[in-house]
């Protein structure tokens, strides 16, 4: 897979797609994409899945 996290800079929601489903504008990476290590990834991960269940903006 090589989807990575967007969010949407007009609403803040999370989004996995290139343009924001209800803003229509583009989505910015979360992460900055320097991240190689698996590891490093899921440090980000863990607390990002976190606040999205928090959130309840899981789609
Ligand atoms: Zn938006």
């Amino acid at each position: 897979m090589t989807h990575h996290l967007q969010k949407c800079p007009h609403c803040h929601k999370y989004t996995l797609s290139n343009q924001c489903p209800l803003c229509k504008i583009s989505t910015e990476n979360v992460f900055p994409p320097k991240f190689s290590l698996q590891d490093k990834y899921q440090r980000y991960r863990l607390p990002y899945f976190r606040e999205k269940m928090q959130k309840k903006i899981i789609p």
